[in-house]
C-alpha cells in the first residue's frame, strides 16, 4: 500500500512536463500537447491504481510518451503516397492524378479572386460552366453538357428531373453495387422513383423492355457494369436496339457509363466499350460519366445529351446543391483543354500516360530501381507482372506490367516490411505475393524512385 502511494506520490507535475525542453521545443500546438500530458498521467495513474504500473518512468519518456500520442492525432490527414499497387485508378488512393497544368490551375484560383461567375466583357454577372460545357460539346458532340460534384451526384439529378414519381426500367444485370456504397436501388428511392427490374442476371431482351412500358415509365436506364463482368451465356440490349423503343414511346435513354475516354485506348490494350461517341449516335438521349476515372480530371460529375433534358436539370433546385467549386471548375478546364489536341494527352494526362506506358518503359523504370535498391544491398528482382486500370473502368482487362519483387530473406518478413513502408513520411504502397514485397511500376513516377530506394533502406535496417 506504501509503496502505491510512494509511486502515486513520484508522478511528475503537468507544468513540469510542459517546461521541459523536450516539450518548449516541440512545434505541436501548446493546448494539444497539454491535453496529451494530461492524458497520459492519468494513464499513469490508473495504472499505478490498478496494479499494472510498479515504476514512474522518466520525464523525459512521459513527455515523449505525450508528444507521440499529439503527434499522432495532430498528423493524421490526407498526404501524398507512392502507389506500387498498379492499379492506376484506385479509389482508395484519391483515383485520377491531375495534370501539372489542371493542378497549378486550381491552385491559382484557390489563391487569388476569380472570374468564377463574372463576365469580363460585360462587367456583369456570368456562367460559371460555360467555357466547360463548350468544351464538352464539342469534346463529344452532344448538344448540352452539365457538370456536378460526382456522377453519384449526376445520376441523382438525371433520375430526380427527369424520373420523380415516375418509375425507371433497368436490366437485372445493371444493377450495381459501387464503391461499397452506391447502390442503384437506394438511389432510386432517394429520387423518389420506382425501380422496374427487367430481364435476368445474365440476359435481357429488348422484348422485357417493351412488357415493362406503361404510362408510368419516364425514363430507360442503362449502367456499365464498372466493377465485375458477367461472362458465359449473356445477353444484353444495346443503345442501339433501345432507341427505336424509346422512339415509339416517347421516353429517354439515359446511360451511366461510369467512366469515360476521350480517346481511343484500344491501342494500349484497353478495348471496353467506355467510349460515348458511338452511344450518342445510337440514340442515348442523356450520358453521364465520372470526372476522376479514365477522362484524368477532377472529382466530378460529368452530364452530355440532349438539351432539353439537360436544361431540365439546370433547372432543377437539386442542380444548385450539387454544383462544383471553383478548384473543380479551373482544374477541369484545362484538363479538357489538353484533350482540344491529338496526342496531347498521352503526354499530359497521368492517367492515359500510365495507360500508354509501354512494358519497355515500366522495365527501364524497374531496373533503374532495383539497381538503387541492390547498391544498399537489398535482395531485389525485376519480374513480369499484371496492372489493371480499376476505378470501375474496364473490369476483367490487364496490362503487362513490370515489378520490383523485394524477398523476404533478408528483410525480416514481408507484412512486417510493408507495414514499415506504409509509415514513411511518404508512404509506399505496394502488395504481398508469394511471400514476397511486389512494387507495380506502372503507377510509380520516376521521380519517386530513390526516395523508395533510401525508404526501403530504412526499413531494412530498422527490421533488421
Ligand atoms: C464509378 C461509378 C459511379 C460513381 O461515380 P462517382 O464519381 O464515384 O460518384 C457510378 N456509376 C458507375 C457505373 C460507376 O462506374
Amino acid at each position: 500500500m506504501e509503496t502505491m502511494d510512494m509511486l502515486l506520490r513520484e508522478i511528475p507535475h503537468v507544468d513540469k512536463l510542459m517546461h521541459s525542453n523536450l516539450i518548449l521545443e516541440s512545434s505541436l500546438p501548446r493546448a494539444l500537447v497539454a491535453d496529451h500530458v494530461r492524458k497520459t498521467l492519468a494513464a499513469l495513474r490508473n495504472g499505478i491504481l490498478s496494479g499494472a504500473v510498479c515504476r514512474v518512468p522518466e520525464a523525459e519518456e512521459l513527455c515523449d510518451m505525450a508528444l507521440n500520442a499529439a503527434k499522432e492525432e495532430y498528423g493524421t490527414g490526407i498526404r501524398p503516397v507512392i502507389n506500387g499497387t498498379g492499379v492506376i485508378l484506385h479509389s482508395n488512393l484519391g483515383r485520377a492524378c491531375l495534370s501539372e497544368k489542371a493542378a497549378l490551375a486550381a491552385m491559382r484560383v484557390a489563391r487569388e479572386f476569380s472570374s468564377l461567375e463574372y463576365d469580363l466583357k460585360t462587367g456583369r454577372r456570368g456562367e460559371r460552366m460555360a467555357v466547360i460545357e463548350a468544351q464538352l460539346k464539342r469534346l463529344t458532340g452532344a448538344e448540352a453538357a452539365l457538370v456536378v460534384n460526382n456522377n453519384a451526384a449526376a445520376v441523382l439529378l438525371v433520375l430526380t428531373a427527369l424520373a420523380k414519381g415516375g418509375s425507371v426500367i433497368v436490366s437485372r444485370g445493371e444493377l450495381v453495387e459501387i464503391g461499397g456504397s452506391f447502390r442503384l436501388p437506394d438511389i432510386m428511392e432517394q429520387c423518389g422513383c420506382v425501380l422496374r427490374e427487367v430481364g435476368t442476371t445474365n440476359k435481357t431482351r429488348l422484348n422485357d423492355y417493351e412488357k415493362a412500358i406503361n404510362e408510368d415509365v419516364r425514363v430507360l436506364l442503362k449502367v456499365h457494369t464498372s466493377n465485375f463482368k458477367i461472362t458465359g451465356f449473356t445477353e444484353s440490349t444495346s443503345v442501339k436496339e433501345l432507341a427505336g423503343l424509346a422512339q415509339k414511346y416517347d421516353l429517354p435513354i439515359v446511360e451511366d457509363i461510369g467512366s469515360c475516354a476521350l480517346l481511343d485506348l484500344g491501342k494500349y490494350g484497353i478495348y471496353e466499350e467506355l467510349n460515348i461517341f458511338d452511344d450518342l449516335r445510337d440514340g442515348a438521349d442523356i450520358i453521364c460519366f465520372s470526372g476522376d476515372k479514365l477522362l484524368g480530371g477532377p472529382q466530378c460529375g460529368i452530364v452530355v445529351g440532349r438539351s432539353h433534358y439537360i436544361s431540365l436539370m439546370r433547372k432543377h433546385p437539386l442542380y444548385r446543391a450539387l454544383r462544383v467549386d471553383k478548384m473543380t471548375v479551373a482544374a477541369l478546364e484545362e484538363t479538357l483543354r489538353i484533350y482540344m489536341e491529338q496526342g496531347r494527352a498521352e503526354s499530359e494526362i497521368p492517367v492515359i500516360s500510365m495507360i500508354a506506358q509501354t512494358p519497355e518503359i515500366i522495365r527501364n523504370k524497374a531496373n533503374r530501381l532495383c539497381g538503387l535498391l541492390r547498391d544498399c544491398s537489398i535482395n531485389a528482382e525485376v519480374i513480369p507482372t499484371k496492372s489493371t486500370v480499376g476505378g470501375g473502368s474496364a473490369p476483367g482487362q490487364e496490362l503487362a506490367s513490370f515489378a520490383i519483387s523485394i524477398s523476404p530473406e533478408m528483410n525480416g518478413n514481408p507484412s512486417e516490411f510493408a507495414r514499415a513502408m506504409l509509415s514513411q513520411d511518404k508512404p509506399i504502397i505496394g502488395r504481398i505475393e508469394k511471400d514476397a514485397y511486389l512494387i507495380d511500376m506502372r503507377t510509380v513516377y520516376e521521380d519517386d524512385l530513390e526516395y523508395i530506394a533510401e525508404a526501403a533502406d530504412a526499413v531494412r535496417k530498422e527490421i533488421r
